[in-house]
């Protein structure tokens, strides 16, 4: 990597912030981090430009928290995102950070959660409010947020704010914050609407860009795992398994404690495998790299920093267990296989937030990444059975059998079975602990589809969320990377092919005359009750109203949050449809939308 920066404390946080990062496992900043940083302590405005993945959430969060004076109870910075998921998200993420720092509060509001319960969170005074444009509109009219201390604002995912139809309540947000503040905007992509409100609301701000250099990667099979229905402890061991000349592996992750977790859980199912990261001193790393070398060791999980440069021979196999911040983070990872005239391989694992960082890799290395089909458990089996057959060989092969032949003819004697049989018995005996089938079953088809977030994705209260234990699997990482994917409009043309099942037509007070386009009203009723944007289905735009066909039986929930939810900041009071105007203006609907699948979650 070119990173400048090594080292968090190079940018000038504070010896608090330190330790909790040093706590959370955070080794070395990532790239848009190091530029970020330094120029947001400052207090200037920035544009900041970067994948999803990149590590924006901290280039942010860290000098937020800088900032926050934990006496005043009043809300001094405002962050806005396009979904609740990412709400949720970017508070977790601000409260792991604020780990050293007693009585700080972030609050997280969105649509679809109860008023009354927001209105007390707000009234009990928060330091940092994350929430979605629609209901933090929607407490500054009530009056129910006030920003008159605050200091900074950040719009995260702003290009998504824009997809989604929500440009005009952030336009909104930002005339009604105070003159005086840092303004801090991100965003994967830059497109001209961003970049007008950038221009009018931003003082000259700072840009960063993080771009993704080309490089040519030589004699290495690069494949990816999309990360689904499966713990990628599980997927991983599975692969490592059936991988044809498997020799010795390097994974990365993320954080030094991920390291550690993760050789440890390797380690447990018999890997000869140790952990590499910046907490170790150099005579220790060196000596990890020796064993690596040496065969004592097959597996080494390491963090980027801590791996740089290692060039052992043997090493057959590169796994990007969780996805590199950047194409040269990617390209530096796989180099480390394919050494001294072998053939390398390199596997990467993409949760599916990731797939654009995916194509990027594509794109900078200019070579496909193919997609690795999940071994099956057959496949497993097969692969252990054929090993075993082999070692079996081996010892026919050698001499001196004859003591143990008698052996077996007396058992089969003596138990009047077949030599089979008694060959059988010791097969077992010898595999005892060492099975030769996994145990389980194959991880079922994704399952059917359901307009309504269910349950599990449905993201939990704030508070229940802090109580509930991460994922062994997630270790210091925040818990949303296995959580579904949030409707992202440009892959679901919101016109296609549509489930089958019934549809209930519901009337809303917005239409033409304020401006309202499809995808506003899609957008909004997406993201305020969790509702897939594929399951939504037609619209009719009127001048004044609008109709929207959603599947039959919406939760109660689900239906609260929709009355109250605002497309362009107007109230939609979205009720059963009992007739319509007479029918001029009415949008041409096209293709009718039916459910094949069962459209609720069991609840
Ligand atoms: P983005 O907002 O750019 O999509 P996030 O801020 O959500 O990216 O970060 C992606 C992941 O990387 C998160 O799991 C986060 O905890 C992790 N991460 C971010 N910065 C670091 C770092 N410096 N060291 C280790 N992990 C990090
Ligand atoms: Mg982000």
């Amino acid at each position: 990597m070119t990173t400048p920066v090594d080292s968090f404390a190079d940018l000038g946080l504070s010896a608090s912030l330190l330790k909790t990062l040093a706590e959370i496992g955070y080794e070395s900043p990532s790239p848009i981090q190091a530029e970020c940083i330094p120029i947001l302590l400052e207090g200037k405005d920035l544009i900041g430009q970067a994948q999803t993945g990149t590590g924006k959430t901290a280039a942010f969060a860290l000098p937020l928290m800088e900032q926050i004076d934990v006496k005043l109870t009043k809300p001094q910075a405002l962050v806005l995102t396009p979904t609740r998921e990412l709400a949720i998200q970017v508070a977790e993420a601000l409260q792991s950070y604020a780990k050293n720092l007693p009585g700080f509060h972030v609050l997280p509001i969105y649509g679809g959660q109860s008023y009354t319960i927001q209105l007390k969170q707000l009234s009990r005074g928060a330091h940092i409010i994350v929430g979605t444009p629609g209901r933090v509109m929607d407490h500054l009219e009530r009056k129910t947020l006030n920003l008159d201390n605050l200091k900074t604002m950040v719009l995260d995912e702003a290009d998504e704010m824009l997809r989604m139809g929500f440009i005009d309540d952030v336009e909104w947000i930002l005339e009604r914050t105070p003159a005086q503040h840092q303004t801090a905007l991100f965003s994967a992509t830059m497109p001209e609407q961003i970049r007008r409100v950038a221009q009018k609301y931003l003082v000259e701000p700072r840009e960063v860009k993080i771009k993704s250099a080309t490089a040519t990667v030589a004699a290495i099979r690069q494949v990816y795992w999309q990360v689904s229905g499966m713990h990628k402890l599980d997927a991983l061991t599975r692969i490592l398994e059936v991988e044809n000349d498997f020799d010795a592996a390097i994974i990365f992750v993320r954080t030094k404690n991920a390291t550690v977790e993760l050789a440890d859980k390797l380690a447990a199912r018999g890997y000869a495998a140790a952990a590499l990261n910046g907490d170790l001193n150099q005579q220790m790393r060196e000596r990890v790299i020796e064993q690596l070398k040496s065969g004592a060791l097959d597996i080494v999980i390491a963090t980027d920093v801590a791996a740089r440069g290692i060039d052992v021979p043997r090493v057959s196999h590169v796994v990007n267990y969780d996805i590199p911040y950047d194409t040269e983070a990617y390209v530096h990872r796989i180099g480390r296989t394919g050494r001294a005239g072998r053939t390398g391989n390199a596997i990467l694992f993409v949760a599916p937030r990731e797939i654009r960082m995916l194509r990027t890799i594509e794109r900078a290395t200019r070579s496909p990444i193919a997609p690795l089909t999940l071994p099956s458990r057959a496949d497993v089996t097969n692969k252990r059975v054929a090993g075993f057959k082999e070692k079996v060989a081996e010892v026919l092969n050698a001499e001196g059998l004859d003591f143990f032949a008698n052996i077996v003819a007396q058992i089969a004697e003596e138990q009047d079975v077949g030599a089979e049989e008694v060959a059988a018995a010791l097969c077992q005996m010898a595999q005892e602990g060492k099975p030769l089938q996994i145990p389980g079953e194959d991880p079922a088809p994704t399952r059917a589809p359901t307009p309504f977030a269910t349950d599990s994705r449905r993201p939990a209260s704030f508070a229940e969320r802090e109580r509930k234990p991460r994922s062994d699997e997630r270790g210091d990482k925040p818990r949303f990377e296995e959580r579904g994917e949030r409707p992202r409009f440009e892959d679901k043309p919101k016109r296609a092919a549509p489930p089958s099942g019934d549809m209930v037509r519901y009337r809303i007070d917005v239409g033409r005359d304020h401006g309202v386009q499809v995808k506003d009203i899609v957008g909004a009723i997406a993201n305020e009750a969790g509702i897939e944007s594929r399951f939504i289905g037609r619209i009719g735009l009127y001048d004044e109203s609008s109709t929207v066909e959603l599947p039959a039986g919406m939760p109660a929930e689900a239906a609260n949050a929709l009355k109250r939810t605002r497309v362009r900041g107007v109230p939609i009071n979205l009720r059963p449809d009992e007739g319509r105007p007479d029918g001029d203006g009415e949008r041409k609907f096209d293709g009718e939308r039916k459910f094949k699948k069962k459209p609720y979650a069991d609840r």
